[in-house]
């Protein structure tokens, strides 16, 4: 296979404003780097502005763009695996398009990897772009998981990571819909090393993360990785059964002792209590109900529509047999198991 020594898989969604510098910034990088042994992949995740026309001059002009449109919005998890299933490098590094992430920082991680590390991924010690609501909940939520699942996922850790084929081969054998990426190569295992870094503002525009796509990755991440929610039900049970219990002989003590004509209070507490626990647990049944619901259709994760390099059309599928046959190179094949 003609493997490239770096590929950068960078998924964008209306970034024009960002495309021009991120290009100039991060083909520097890969050139200090790699000198001319490297890709980028843009992929289009289905922008509404000028993101494919640029990404496809660029790869008209620049031969080491692999330009990717996404037949419509997939969303970032999304967008990111299928540029991870199409790049060619031994070594891949994911980076958003908007430059929070430095580009820059691509030769150091490279030598962390030197000494041995399959894994490095971006830590952030400072999120200088980041409102002080979005610091006080992606806190939260990171501690959150910690407790929730078994998987050491690192804190504080986007998507920005170098890692190796060995550790892709293993992301791109997973076939769920609902990615939590960071949590899947966590999950994969290897030599993973932290590279703390700070985060920068985003370059241009404004975020692709509002609210309600945060609670959805917040949610992939749990559903993703923990069983113990669905346990809710049984700890819940526990601890009402008991007060339950206690309640009993309440009630037959002031039967037996005192007037029972009262009792409204505590009989609508109660009703009140177990109904919303009840719909509490179903809630948190039905996440996991729909998740497998959407995994049994077996429909593909993404659908490319264009996949372009130095400006001529390529197909999509010859980059994955490529992959595929270098797969069933025996020491590949070995390093991938
Ligand atoms: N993105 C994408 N598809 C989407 C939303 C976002 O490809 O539906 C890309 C976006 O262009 C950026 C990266 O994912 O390169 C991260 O998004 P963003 O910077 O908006 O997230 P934040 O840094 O605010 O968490
Ligand atoms: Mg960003």
């Amino acid at each position: 296979m003609n493997s490239v020594g770096l590929s950068a898989v960078v998924p964008c969604y209306n970034e024009e404003a960002s495309l021009p510098e991120l290009y100039r910034r991060l083909t520097d990088a890969c050139r200090l780097a790699m000198g001319d042994n490297y890709e980028i992949v843009l992929v289009d995740d289905g922008s509404m502005d000028a993101t494919w026309g640029m990404i496809h001059s660029l790869s008209i002009e620049d031969d080491h763009i692999v330009a990717v449109k996404l037949a419509r919005n997939h969303g970032h998890q999304i967008a990111l695996s299928s540029g991870l299933e199409i790049c060619r490098g031994d070594r891949i590094l994911v980076i958003d398009a908007d430059l929070q992430d430095p580009p820059e920082l691509l030769q150091p991680m490279l030598k962390v990897m030197e000494d041995g590390a399959d894994v490095v991924y971006g830590q952030r010690t400072e999120r200088k772009g980041d409102i002080w609501f979005k610091r006080i909940t992606a806190a939260a939520f990171y501690r959150l998981l910690d407790r929730l699942v078994e998987t050491d996922i690192p804190k504080d850790t986007g998507d920005f990571r170098l890692m190796n084929r060995k550790v892709l081969s293993v992301l791109l054998d997973m076939p769920e819909r609902h990615r939590y990426i960071r949590g899947m190569v966590a999950w994969a295992g290897f030599n993973q090393v932290a590279f703390p870094y700070a985060r920068d503002e985003r370059f241009a525009g404004e975020t692709k993360y509002p609210l309600k796509r945060m609670l959805s990755l917040s949610a992939d991440a749990i559903t993703g990785f923990s069983v113990r929610p669905l346990k809710l039900a049984s700890y819940l049970g526990f601890i009402f059964g008991a007060i339950a219990a206690m309640m009993i002989f309440y009630t037959i003590g002031q039967w037996l002792f005192f007037e029972t004509v009262s009792g409204w209070t505590s009989l609508i507490t109660v009703v009140l209590v177990l109904s919303s626990v009840q719909l509490l647990v179903l809630g948190v049944i039905g996440e996991y109900l729909g998740r497998l619901f959407i995994e049994s259709k077996q429909r593909p994760m993404f659908i490319i529509d264009r996949v372009v390099v130095g400006g001529v059309e390529s197909s999509y599928s010859a980059r994955i047999e490529d992959r595929d046959a270098a797969k069933s190179d025996p020491l590949t094949k070995r390093a991938a198991e």
